[in-house]
């Protein structure tokens, strides 16, 4: 075991391998908030990837309804179990050094899936804490759709007294998911054939199928169930991240680096994917003007999904507003009052930045605001909140100006031949 750093648990960590970081890093921000669960970004992965003989039960992208659904079945639910088993009332937060850029949610007292060897593992050589599903466990992957927490916790019944923000006390919400492209993959950790690899230039973490046996390990030891076993090859396959498309390799995107196909489909606009800067020691390189440093570095309003297991995802969340909070805390970590309040709370920047999510397919390094004239005044929640209709520009790898945008949305009027018959 090397020992390596975890800036999102805020201390050092035990790992099967030393560290080795990427130049930029593969990463997205999801706004589950606006999440409607249209499952475009599903069939958009499906219709690409996995359409094939062998496939049918593979899913590389899926939304799921929480806090009931889950695909592979309640994935979440097994590995907090047994991590909870391993480290018995240890699974806590410790608020120190909360804030810092080495310690942004203070620091993670519990142990990951990487630091429980010697309690539970079976058999004792494995390097991982992690389970295999069943077949049973793959098989549906929409299970308890739009099935709401309702009194005392009761499936899909209604609270009796209507409900209202900030927190619904009859509730659910829809999780988007995608492989995480770990700085400390768990698949990786734990694939005896070294099949598994992250790639340099842009953390994408890719299983190498002339190497694969099909052991499963990796699909045992990901805590996010995202590398699948297909029965007529004999090896696992996971979401490879649409590399040609982040490489620019995508005949439209005109040698430019596009995102996923998953990202670009996303009808309720909730996702942006980039590629961040890592310094040498595996933190974000600051790098103000990026989207994703400023939504996850500046104003902290995207959390990674179960920071806990140590893997270091690379995906990160706006939690849902209207939910409990116990709830959203042991899924995104401590970050999510403070998140929680800023994005119900938007200042002029996060308005203006949450305007770049999905109006253009091509990847964003940079963005710039010009300030805009002030287009409303008023009382939200009781607050004073004052909209002003700035300017948001994206730029590309180049410096190219990739599009502008204002925090009005632009009104069309259709003209009378296209007059709408209904
Ligand atoms: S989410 Fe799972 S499959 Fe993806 S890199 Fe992390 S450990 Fe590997
Ligand atoms: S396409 Fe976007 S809005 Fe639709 S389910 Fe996927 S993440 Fe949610």
């Amino acid at each position: 075991m090397s020992t390596v750093h975890n800036w999102q648990l805020g201390r050092p960590m035990q790992y099967p391998y030393d560290a080795a970081y990427p130049e930029r890093q593969f990463a997205f921000v999801f706004n589950i908030n606006r999440c409607i669960a249209c499952q475009s970004c599903t069939m958009a992965c499906k219709s690409t990837w996995t359409f094939n003989k062998g496939q049918e039960h593979m899913w590389w992208a899926n939304v799921e309804t929480k806090p009931y659904g889950g695909y592979p079945q309640s994935w979440d639910m097994k590995i907090l179990e047994l991590l909870e088993r391993a480290n018995p009332g240890g699974q806590r937060w410790n608020g120190a050094g909360a804030g810092k850029p080495t310690s942004p949610y203070g620091r993670f007292d519990g142990k990951t899936i990487f630091e429980t060897q010697e309690t539970l593992l079976q058999p004792p050589s494995s390097r991982v804490l992690g389970y295999l599903p069943d077949d049973e466990e793959w098989n549906s992957p929409n299970i308890w759709e739009d099935n709401p927490v309702g009194p005392k916790g009761e499936r899909n019944r209604l609270h009796p007294t209507g409900e209202a923000l900030p927190v619904h006390k009859t509730w659910f919400f829809y999780l988007a998911r995608i492989c995480n492209h770990c700085s400390y993959p768990a698949c990786l950790a734990a694939c005896p054939r070294k099949a598994i690899y992250k790639r340099p230039e842009d953390g994408i973490v890719l299983i190498d199928q002339e190497q694969c046996r099909g052991y499963r390990k990796c699909v045992e030891a990901c805590p996010y169930k995202k590398s699948i076993y297909r029965g007529n090859t004999r090896t696992s396959e996971k979401c490879i991240a649409c590399y040609p498309r982040v490489e620019g390799k995508d005949p439209e995107s005109n040698g430019q680096p596009m995102e996923t196909r998953c990202m670009a489909a996303c009808i309720g606009q909730i996702r942006m994917q980039g590629l961040v800067k890592l310094k040498s020691d595996g933190t974000w390189a600051e790098d103000r003007q990026h989207p994703l440093y400023y939504l996850v570095h500046v104003a902290k309003v995207a959390l990674p999904l179960y920071p806990q297991f140590g893997t270091e995802p690379n995906g990160y969340y706006i939690p849902p507003r209207w939910v409990p909070r116990p709830y959203l805390r042991q899924m995104f970590g401590p970050g999510v009052d403070l998140a929680i309040e800023r994005y119900s709370n938007p200042d002029r920047e996060l308005l203006a930045v949450l305007q770049l999510f999905r109006r253009d397919n091509r990847i964003i390094y940079r963005y710039a605001m010009e300030k805009g004239p002030e287009i409303y005044r008023g009382k939200l929640r009781d607050r004073t909140i004052t909209l002003y209709n700035d300017t948001v520009i994206a730029y590309g790898r180049n410096g190219n100006e990739l599009f502008r945008t204002t925090v009005e949305e632009p009104f069309h009027v259709r003209p009378d031949k296209h007059a709408n018959s209904i």
